[in-house]
């Protein structure tokens, strides 16, 4: 089994820049197009991609796909993705409204999309920056980026915030988990407790919890609630270098627990390699189209596409 070793921002920052090119162009062959949910995109106005782009690329890996967000969306489509979360975050407190505001507009221009919110712990009351998205403009949840924001998702100023979520029935996206790189805020214990106050409260958990996959893959167990997105985590790239090895047989049993995700456009390949991670998986067929759509389409209560398909 590979180490658990977890980088800091440092090492990260000093790795080498990785570029793996474009793998082959591909499609989804068992799927009919716009079968596929994509659980793990980023969409930022321009000025706020560029940014987030020069820290990856000052850092280990090269940005594949530095478009307008506009053109983003249309590629999506072109890969056979119908659906696709809108996630994005804040570093700083203040910011929050704002983005949420460019995101309810960019996404309502855009059928594609399926907009998540943000707040940030410092803001004087977080839950006023997002409340009226999420009630009035068809919002599904917020994302949390620990590593960026610095605080954690268990920080008690975000009690309240967490504690409407699950009344409201909205879903929590949360990058708590270790890889590429750990800071003092993420890990998946603070999850737990999270977990533990908010039992009802749906979240989503990126990279399948790496590096922590076992025990991610264990707390699906414990919190029926709880669901791990694919983002990054079995592309055939050395990116996420302290992953375990996982036994496909875990893959088959939680797979109505497994969002595909591709983290896109923030990662230094085509997207196809993204699906064919997937592919590639010795898994059931029944248990891909779980992944790749099914149990997002349950999850973000996707009817109009659930009526026709074939579950
Ligand atoms: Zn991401």
């Amino acid at each position: 089994m590979a180490s658990q070793a977890k980088p800091a921002e440092a090492e990260f920052a000093a790795g080498k820049v990785v570029d793996r090119g474009r793998s082959r162009d591909s499609r989804l062959e068992h799927l009919p197009a716009g079968k596929v949910i994509d659980a793990h995109t980023h969409f930022f106005p321009e000025r706020m991609f560029k940014a987030i782009w020069e820290f990856f690329e000052g850092g280990r890996w090269h940005i594949a796909h530095k478009r307008p967000p506009e053109e983003l969306a249309r590629a999506l489509a072109e890969n056979g993705v119908g659906r696709w979360t809108l996630l994005n975050y804040v570093k700083k407190e203040g910011q929050a409204a704002a983005l949420n505001a460019w995101t309810a507009e960019f996404a309502e221009s855009h059928p594609g999309a399926l907009p998540f919110g943000t707040v940030h712990a410092a803001d004087p009351d977080p839950w006023a920056a997002v409340a009226p998205y999420l009630t009035e403009r068809g919002f599904l949840g917020i994302k949390l980026q620990p590593l960026v924001s610095e605080f954690g998702v268990d920080d008690p100023r975000l009690v309240p915030v967490l504690s409407r979520l699950a009344d409201l029935d909205k879903i929590l996206v949360v990058h708590t988990g270790t890889a590429p790189y750990a800071n003092a805020w993420v890990g998946l214990d603070r999850l737990a407790r999270v977990l533990d106050q908010f039992p009802r409260l749906r979240v989503i958990l990126p990279h399948m919890g790496a590096y922590e996959l076992l025990k991610a893959l264990d707390m699906l167990e414990r919190y029926p609630n709880l669901y791990l997105d694919t983002a990054m985590t079995f592309v055939n790239t050395d990116l996420f270098p302290a992953n375990p090895r996982l036994d496909p047989a875990l893959l088959e049993r939680w797979a109505d627990r497994i969002l595909f995700g591709s983290d896109y456009p923030n990662i230094p390949y085509a997207y196809s390699e993204s699906l064919d991670s997937i592919r590639r998986l010795p898994i059931s067929e029944a248990a891909r189209q779980k992944i790749f759509y099914l149990n997002a389409a349950r999850l973000f209560q996707i009817e109009e596409e659930m009526e026709e398909s074939e579950l």
